[in-house]
């Protein structure tokens, strides 16, 4: 395997941003040129995860001669193919984060938007080092795009007025970034990456710039990570997401970072009702893009190495919460050992919860984003007094009703990316809660504030 081979294991990356600015396209054009040319031994598909090897890093950066310097003792790069910062945020153990570095993705035409600072604050509260693509360049007037360029390539070759105007939008992102307390650089320019965070031009359509933001990726993870990415014999796997999928039941798809999954290990991962105990029935990859007919056609393992993206099937994991550590009973840790850990993953989180026993509820579809937004919250010193993972029930609103005699405004509940039970919408109507929901943070935050007005007035 990859771990056996290497003293170091593969970055995983992870790719944040605001909704439409690219993030797909871009991994679709990083896999696409591959597949079209169909050779052999290339990037592989998993689940929730592509892995690029080495050679193939090698082979889509030796158009840049500064990449040709580059010392690769990596295995390769795996990628996370579900983008958006709820993987990124689920991709985590105990509180730390398992993505090694990550792309922010950024319209050039648009800036940072909402969703860019919300990435920001994740990537902040993680200290996860990344770097910006400055996505869409082609849909600058007048561009002409030269298929798979290096940036600078591609750049020489436009116009005056095209260039001056990528340098403006260049220098008005760089102010952006500085206003949000963030010292961003082109990236050929940047001499201390410790300080400076780098910037690429790129297109998802064109694949410019492509080249470049694998370099760069490599590169901080060669000079950075060594200590990180040196394989540990620790299991570390994370819940990227629960899903149902028809002839499996519910299904689990995991990060395995660090460590060995067998079929038939005893494992424990959070559960909407408290740590989930089961074995596993089945280890799955997809096959080969060639070989896929259908769509539930996998590859059975009896074992994973690290670092890979699987699919578990297992008994019982209907209430399985994204973002939850995966442990396995065995010879690191026994049973009540990892349920004691599981039920630890949840409860840390209670160090949001405001001593004063006042504030809002809380509750998210998943750990990653709850951790999110209570670390959010904490931020703009909105004080919690209650947290849930899943859909909205009437319980939840029965606790948060016991701040109305006290403190109305926190009689309150924020709901991220969950549904709300039809019983627990009535509830709140008749006893005067008010249920928020939104899938961005920032936008419950501003529904919360001007409630807070509108009561003050
Ligand atoms: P995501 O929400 O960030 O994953 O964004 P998508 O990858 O789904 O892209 C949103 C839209 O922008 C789609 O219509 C894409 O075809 C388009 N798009 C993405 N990248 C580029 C790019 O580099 N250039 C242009 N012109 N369009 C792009
Ligand atoms: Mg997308």
């Amino acid at each position: 395997s990859e771990t056996e081979k290497n003293t170091l294991r593969s970055p995983i990356c992870a790719i944040l941003g605001h909704v439409d600015t690219g993030k797909t396209k871009i991994l679709d054009r990083i896999r696409k040129s591959k597949v079209q040319e169909g050779e052999a031994g290339g990037i592989t598909q998993q689940i929730g995860a592509s892995f690029f090897p080495v050679e193939e890093l090698r082979r889509k950066t030796k158009s840049i001669p500064a990449a040709q310097r580059l010392q690769l003792s990596v295995p390769g790069l795996l990628v996370i193919d579900t983008p958006g910062h709820e993987s990124f945020a689920n991709l985590r153990s105990r509180g730390s984060s398992l993505c090694d570095i990550a792309i922010l993705v950024v319209d050039i035409m648009h800036g940072l938007q909402q969703q860019t600072l919300e990435s920001l604050h994740l990537l902040r509260v993680r200290n996860s080092p990344f770097i910006v693509a400055l996505n869409k360049i082609d849909r600058m007037y007048g561009w002409e795009p030269h298929q798979d360029a290096p940036l600078r390539d591609t750049m020489k070759k436009q116009e005056k007025h095209v260039r001056d105007e990528y340098d403006a939008r260049v220098q008005k992102t760089i102010t952006e970034f500085a206003e949000q307390g963030i010292n961003a650089i082109e990236y050929h320019k940047n001499k201390d990456f410790r300080k400076y965070v780098s910037l690429v031009g790129t297109s998802a359509v064109t694949g410019e710039g492509i080249p470049d933001l694998l370099m760069l990726l490599v590169q901080l993870a060669q000079r950075f990570m060594t200590e990180r990415l040196t394989t540990r014999d620790r299991l570390e796997c994370s819940v990227l997401e629960v899903k149902m999928i028809e002839g499996l039941g519910t299904t689990i798809d995991v990060i395995l970072v660090n460590g060995v999954l067998h079929e038939g290990d005893e494992i424990v991962v959070c559960g909407l009702n408290g740590p989930i105990v089961t074995n596993i029935r089945a280890l799955l990859t997809p096959k080969p893009m060639h070989e896929i007919r259908v769509k539930t056609d996998y590859i059975h393992h009896k074992v994973i190495y690290a670092s890979q993206g699987v699919k578990i099937a297992a008994p019982d994991l209907v209430d399985a919460i994204a973002g939850s550590s995966l442990y396995v009973v065995g010879d690191e840790i026994d049973r009540e050992a990892a349920i004691d850990l599981a039920k630890k993953e949840v409860s840390d989180l209670n160090r949001y919860i405001d001593k004063s026993g006042y504030g809002v509820f809380v509750q998210a579809s998943t750990l990653g984003s709850l951790e999110a937004l209570l670390s959010y919250l904490e931020q703009v010193e909105i004080p919690v007094s209650g947290i849930g993972v899943g859909p909205v029930h009437r319980k939840n609103v029965m606790a948060a009703s016991t701040m109305l005699e006290h403190k109305k405004e926190y009689a309150v509940i924020l709901a991220f990316d969950v549904r709300v039970g039809q019983d627990a919408a009535r509830f709140a109507e008749e006893c005067g809660v008010r249920i928020f929901t939104a899938d961005i943070i920032y936008h419950l935050f501003d529904m919360f504030k001007k409630y807070v007005e509108d009561i003050e007035a």
